[in-house]
């Protein structure tokens, strides 16, 4: 599904360039369940945003479903991001001003669905993730928890073949960790490919791959032995 080849990243910060990812070779296959993980500024959301198309690799050759897609524009970009990849960030990413529904129906609304079934699907995304009662409800009138399960059900409403999640536990206590692991591992059992990067041991737990990043490279990369 994902090959990265030789993946370079370099950012020009002043008269200095920072090498941020040095020599990435990544394959990871339809329905993997993998997390990140690695030292803050080791190039963890960098990769993700590469791989999630939200930014262009330096150098280096990305094929998504066996598509060049280091030759695409951003119009065409962003429409793979749309409609096959579900994002989940640390900070939920929710507009404050929009309910629950509003927010879910929002991919939707890029996708050109139309307003009766855009509702319909929203209501199902947020029933999937144990939030029927509270679809008209504020960001600011749910827990942290309840943000990011918002958050998976705007991630999946277009029914994505990949969910990006980058900290999607981090800004949570870990209680609350284990109850959003369970949705990411659910969605991985129905064939969703997932990757996500945590700092955290007992989340990088629930993948069946961890890879490890230091300073731009892949360090260690290791099936999970259960
Ligand atoms: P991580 O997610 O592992 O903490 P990041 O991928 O966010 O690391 O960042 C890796 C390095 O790249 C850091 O040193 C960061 O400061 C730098 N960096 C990230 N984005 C930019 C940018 N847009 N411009 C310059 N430097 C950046
Ligand atoms: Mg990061």
């Amino acid at each position: 599904m994902i090959e990265l080849t030789a993946i370079t990243k370099s950012y020009k910060v002043g008269a200095e360039t920072l090498d941020v990812l040095q020599d990435i070779n990544l394959t990871i296959n339809e329905g993997e369940f993998v997390a990140i993980m690695g030292p803050s500024g080791s190039g963890k959301s960098t990769l993700m945003n590469v791989i999630g198309c939200l930014d262009n690799p330096t150098s280096g050759m990305y094929l998504l479903d066996k598509e060049d897609i280091s030759a695409y524009k951003d119009e065409e970009l962003a429409k793979v991001r749309n409609l096959s990849i579900g994002f989940v960030f640390q900070q939920f990413q929710l507009l404050p001003r929009l309910t629950a529904l509003k927010n879910v129906e929002l991919p939707m609304i890029y996708a050109g669905v139309g307003k009766k079934e855009r509702e319909e699907r929203a209501r199902q995304a947020l029933e999937k993730v144990g939030l029927s009662e509270r679809v008209n409800h504020l960001p600011n009138e749910l827990s942290g928890g309840q943000k990011q399960r918002v958050a998976i059900a705007r991630s999946i409403v277009n029914e994505p073949k990949l969910i990006l999640a980058d900290e999607p536990t981090g800004a949570l206590d870990s209680k609350t960790s284990v109850s959003i692991m369970e949705q990411f591992t659910a969605l991985n059992k129905e064939g969703t490919t997932v990757i996500l990067v945590t700092h955290e041991q007992e989340v990088a737990d629930y993948a069946k791959r961890i890879i490890t990043v230091r300073d731009g490279f892949i360090l260690s990369d290791e099936e999970q032995v259960r």
